[in-house]
């Protein structure tokens, strides 16, 4: 263990346990990184409860496993009860794919309300709008109804708010606009806009609003990423892998896995030209008090 690392969990314990007295017995550590947007149903089967288990043994202290459709978040909801307070589970419809039907998106709308009602811990997501799959319609010069993926995403805002969840977030460039509008008309406190992309004046606005925003491991190789990164505050910041998506760069040909985002952390620290530790350190605060985990170990 490095020195770093050491000093890490000292700095955890102090933070964690300042009322448990001299680190004769202390708290385990609860790990050190969060992976804020995880696809784990999206892994074959035989590997996703390894790779939980894996990251959590690995320094990972939480995952949050983001759903693309109401099969998604059943398989979702089952995980997440293998790992009581390790995994906490997102609910909703991916926008880039074809929309279902309305007695579906009752179906999912209703079964979410039934999970908050029975009392147990979940986010709203990953929901959004379908930025890439509409924009590779325009190019191909077919018409594209953006319309409906709004007015979805609207009851999706409008369940966050009524229930006072976070909002897991896919809507980059001007989609993030149009997203910002329906969240500020519902008055939405807690979203998280993952892999975010955006202009400046879009940027502006998501930090006037106090919203987060989650890195990638990309930040190590895409300029774009690193330049958000030196913009949007810390404060606001999570770090996620949107596994398995698969990266380039460093990690070119690896499965992704939730502790990259040790390396994420890591470039982060770089660009804001602060320690290692701070970074981590905040980061970690960050995604446990945005999405609520406990920070006992
Ligand atoms: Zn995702």
């Amino acid at each position: 263990m490095s020195s770093r690392n050491r000093n890490m969990d000292d700095a955890d314990r102090r933070d964690r346990t300042p009322e448990r007295g001299p680190v004769t017995n202390p708290q385990p550590a609860a790990g050190r990184w969060f992976d804020a947007h995880l696809h784990v149903d999206l892994y074959p089967e035989q590997e996703r409860e390894p790779l939980l288990s894996e990251a959590f043994s690995g320094g990972t202290a939480g995952v949050v496993a983001v759903s693309m459709h109401l099969e998604s978040s059943r398989l979702n909801q089952t995980l997440a009860g293998r790992f009581p307070g390790r995994v906490l589970p997102a609910y909703g419809f991916h926008p880039e794919q074809p929309l279902p039907d309305d007695a579906s998106i009752q179906e999912l709308l209703r079964w979410i309300r039934v999970r908050f009602a029975s009392g147990e811990r979940l986010a709203i997501g990953e929901v959004g709008l379908p930025y890439y799959t509409r924009t590779e319609a325009e190019a191909a010069g077919k018409p594209f109804a953006q319309e409906p993926y709004i007015a979805l995403l609207e009851k999706f805002v409008r369940l966050a708010s009524d229930m006072q969840l976070p909002i897991v977030l896919h809507a980059v460039y001007e989609d993030a606009d149009t997203t910002l509008d329906l969240l500020e008309r519902h008055h939405v406190r807690k979203a998280h806009f993952h892999w975010f992309k955006g202009s400046p004046d879009t940027i502006e606005r998501m930090i006037a609003a106090g919203y987060y925003i989650s890195i990638t491991p990309d930040v190590l190789y895409e300029e774009e990423i690193q330049q958000l990164v030196k913009q949007y505050p810390l404060e606001l910041m999570m770090t996620e892998t949107d596994g398995p998506w698969p990266f380039e760069g460093p990690f070119a040909g690896e499965r992704t896995e939730p502790l990259m985002v040790r390396h994420v952390a890591g470039k982060i620290a770089e660009l804001k030209g602060i320690p290692e530790d701070a970074a981590e350190w905040r980061l970690y605060r960050n995604a446990a008090s945005f999405y609520g985990f406990s920070t006992e170990g």
